[in-house]
């Protein structure tokens, strides 16, 4: 029987090491309690046009490989499955920064308490801190870092256009945050936008217990 031309031609398998690197960074996260329910997503490119995505719904941090699914880079799902709500997200981040190979959104305690109780005209500032040096560009303690904080939307046109202002206002931050929901990292590898996630995770924590137990006048 001659193929039908009009029928979608199925996607390419993705490769292994990225729905496995992808698993295994869901794991963490839910061993950290970064993705509690089943919030968060995480998302690869793969090659020139494709994204491996976490599908909606499921627990990130029970994450089975059949979790994984593949979409164009502009989000179209390429299989029966329904990608994450935050989708347009990530799509914008690979927009906007072609060297961008990993994204990964977590509802971190630290980053939602961080928009709660460290926000000062919607940034948030980390500043004199070694471990700072883990971040892009930053190569020595004596600096500060500003993440921009976008107001939360349930309308994820409204929330792309107001990061999309953000970042044009901080175009060198490496991540931002999302107000009483999250943070949103990205790197040129899976392993780099887990080790700023990582890094911003404990900064966050210092600046909470530093403005506790010294707070500013
Ligand atoms: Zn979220």
């Amino acid at each position: 029987m001659m193929p039908d031309a009009t029928s979608p031609r199925p996607p390419l398998p993705l490769p292994n090491p990225v729905v496995q690197g992808l698993v295994a960074v869901g794991q963490r996260f839910g061993q950290q309690g970064h993705v509690p329910a089943t919030s968060g997503n995480f998302s690869c490119k793969v090659g020139a046009d494709r994204l491996a995505l976490t599908a909606s719904g499921h627990h990130k941090g029970r994450l089975q490989p059949e979790h994984i699914m593949q979409t164009t880079l502009q989000g179209q799902p390429l299989e029966a499955q329904q990608p994450s709500a935050e989708t347009a997200l990530h799509v914008q981040l690979y927009e906007r920064y072609p060297w961008v190979n990993a994204v990964l959104h977590s509802h971190a305690r630290s980053a939602v308490l961080a928009t709660l109780c460290l926000a000062q005209h919607d940034t948030v500032t980390l500043q004199g801190y070694e471990l700072l040096k883990a971040l892009p560009n930053i190569t020595t303690h004596d600096t500060s870092l500003t993440l921009p904080v976008v107001p939360n939307s349930q309308c994820m046109a409204a929330l792309t256009d107001t990061v999309a202002q953000a970042l044009v206002r901080w175009p060198d931050a490496p991540a931002y945050l999302i107000h009483g929901h999250g943070l949103y990292t990205w790197g040129a590898t899976l392993a780099d936008a887990e080790r700023y996630h990582e890094a911003l995770d404990a900064l966050f924590q210092l600046e909470l217990a530093r403005q506790r137990l010294l707070p500013i006048p």
